[in-house]
């Protein structure tokens, strides 16, 4: 039987909590301002995250080219506030990732990221396709190996990178963060970080409901992602919004969960969606044709006007035509010309596991885009894109816990941030963790009963022999969440879904075979919490919030701008759930 575990002290001036995108950037700019920065990663940088198998896309206000066309930085905002979030947005954060984004971008490509390729006629020599925005607003780039290049480059300035620690808990002393505990998913040893400031960047809340292919972790988010840092901001008594628009399944290549959750991304140009029939759904676009596009001077509100009436953006609901009887649905990339299918497949490469299913599509079943129809099928349901759950901050990226910082998708508040989200406010938290570390002395003292707590209900879990394996608990939340907050949502179904939650939560105690499956009781406990929110928030919103949030409350069906156009917070306060509204600016 194991008894004691052994506590690593680790001192810092900047503790990063997740190396994803955001995390790397943020250690990467910390760096430049003479102060000790590390990173505690529960995988490893080289290839944690959404991006660790690449991200391929990311928008940006192109000074360079938008400027000829006489389209402005509140043009793109103002798009991505009707088009994207109808309104339902942060729009000073929205702001800093519009602004800020294009010089990001020329930083990655310091950093040995391509982004400019030889036979492009666009200024800049830039790839930029078509994505959600009336402009054209996105590169498209070599992301396949980003995480490598970001980690190469945090090393080099001197950062500290712990691999293999999964955080647990931040530690506050007087309203102030002071420090953040972690255990080893290898050694099972017990991390105490003491630190001056922390960004909070652990990404994003998966595995809240089963996946539909039914193999356990075959979900598009990577798998450890359980909404660690919203569980630890909760748990520390902060504010977390908009942990009620768990979206229902998109349709797209679902049985493989990959990145191709709309023809207007990865497979443009050439992807139409297309039903049994071959009758277009979605019907396909076309590369720009730059050299007269980029001579014009655009009305984006004429443009904005028109998607908003159903043009090219309006995104059907699939999973209502197929209630109606519609479907099967496929991604259909038959009418597209050699070049094209070409420059898709160098895309689909760039991003998330692309590769591997190309050459799976092609090698084991024969699969060519240029003949083949793929099935487009539901894929799970994801706390991800629209749903911009996580942290409140404010316009530093600081929480209301001084010296903790939020960024990336661990923020809530800005619907497909995605990566641009991520390297904006990576890049600004990193800065301002770093002058409020330099700025200050001494380390506050944290309570040392929260380490000796961790180590007691960690060694209880490796001792235990009668405990629950965390695979059985949280199969038990996902199908309470999959069913009580699932597509419909209504206030009775909802409480009986509260009280089966508590009843799991109370007899939830595990037994762990080794320190990687302790990794994965201490997810179940965040993926419990998230739940929970989950559960409670959606009992909160008293209306419905229709495209593209999803959020459908039988007995609300309305949606109520008067009263519900804000994010709503939910905290702990002395064991109590406490709700807010944070009213959206318009
Ligand atoms: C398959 C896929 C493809 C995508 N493609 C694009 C694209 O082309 N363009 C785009 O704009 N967006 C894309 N996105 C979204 C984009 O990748 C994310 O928005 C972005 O990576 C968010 O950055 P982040 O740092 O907040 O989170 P992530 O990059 O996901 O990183 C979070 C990190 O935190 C670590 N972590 C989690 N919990 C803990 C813990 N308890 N302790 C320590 N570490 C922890 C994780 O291991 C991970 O390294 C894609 C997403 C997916 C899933």
């Amino acid at each position: 039987m194991r008894t004691g575990i052994e506590v690593v002290q680790i001192d810092t001036d900047v503790l990063i909590i997740g190396g994803g995108l955001a995390g790397c950037m943020a250690a990467i700019k910390a760096s430049e301002y003479g102060v000790k920065v590390t990173i505690a990663e529960k995988a490893n940088t080289l290839s944690s995250g959404c991006a660790g198998t690449g991200v391929d896309h990311a928008w940006a206000y192109i000074p360079l080219i938008h400027e000829q066309m006489g389209w402005t930085i509140e043009d793109l905002i103002e798009d991505h506030t009707q088009l994207i979030a109808r309104g339902f947005i942060n729009k000073d954060l929205l702001r800093l990732v519009a602004r800020e984004n294009y010089d990001r971008m020329l930083d990655l490509e310091k950093f040995g990221v391509k982004i400019r390729y030889e036979d492009s006629q666009i200024p800049g020599k830039f790839r930029i396709v078509h994505q959600f925005h009336t402009m054209p607003s996105s590169f498209n780039f070599d992301g396949y190996d980003l995480k490598i290049k970001l980690t190469r480059e945090a090393k080099r300035r001197g950062v500290d990178i712990v691999n293999r620690v999964m955080m647990v808990a931040l530690l506050v002393t007087d309203g102030q963060a002071a420090g953040a505990l972690g255990v080893g998913t290898n050694d099972g040893r017990l991390y105490s970080f003491q630190a001056k400031t922390f960004v909070m960047s652990t990404g994003r809340a998966n595995r809240l409901t089963p996946s539909v292919t039914g193999v356990w972790g075959n979900h598009r988010i990577p798998v450890n992602e359980t909404g660690d840092g919203r569980a630890m901001a909760f748990r520390a008594g902060l504010p977390v919004i908009n942990m009620e628009f768990l979206s229902s399944g998109y349709y797209s290549i679902g049985n493989y969960e990959l990145n191709l959750g709309s023809p207007r991304n990865t497979v443009q140009p050439a992807a139409a969606v297309t039903d049994a029939d071959g009758e277009t759904i979605v019907p396909r676009t076309q590369f720009y044709d730059w050299p007269n596009l980029g001579k014009e001077k655009v009305d984006a509100t004429l443009n904005r006007q028109k998607m908003l009436s159903g043009g090219r953006n309006a995104r059907p609901s699939y999973a209502q035509l197929y209630r109606q009887g519609e479907g099967p649905f496929y991604l259909d990339l038959t009418g597209g010309t050699e070049e094209e299918i070409k420059y898709i497949e160098w895309s689909i490469r760039n991003e998330g596991k692309g590769s591997l299913f190309l050459d799976y599509l092609k090698n084991q079943e024969g699969f060519d885009f240029r003949k083949d129809r793929l099935e487009w099928l539901p894929n799970s349901r994801e706390m991800a894109g629209t749903a911009a759950s996580g942290l409140v901050v404010n316009n530093d990226l600081e929480s209301e816990v001084r010296g903790l910082f939020g960024a990336g998708d661990d923020v809530g508040g800005v619907p497909w941030a995605g990566a641009p989200g991520a390297f904006t406010m990576g890049w600004r938290a990193g800065e301002r963790a770093a002058k409020e570390a330099r700025a200050q002395q001494d380390y506050l003292p944290v309570n040392a009963d929260s380490v000796e707590s961790l180590k007691e209900s960690c060694s209880g879990m490796l001792a235990s022999k009668n405990g629950r394996h965390w695979r059985e608990v949280e199969m038990a939340v996902q199908n309470v969440v999959d069913y009580y907050a699932g597509e419909v949502r209504a206030e009775k179904t909802l409480r009986r879904g509260l009280e089966r939650l508590d009843n799991i939560k109370k007899n939830a105690s595990f037994r762990a075979e080794n320190p990687h499956e302790l990794m994965r009781c201490l997810e179940v406990q965040s993926i419990i919490d998230n739940a929970g929110m989950v559960l409670n928030a959606s009992l909160e919103r008293r209306e419905s919030r229709h495209m593209p949030f999803g959020f459908l409350r039988a007995d609300f069906p309305e949606q109520n701008d008067k009263e519900w156009l804000a994010f709503l917070a939910l905290r702990k306060k002395e064991e109590k759930l406490e709700f807010s509204r944070i009213p959206i600016k318009q």
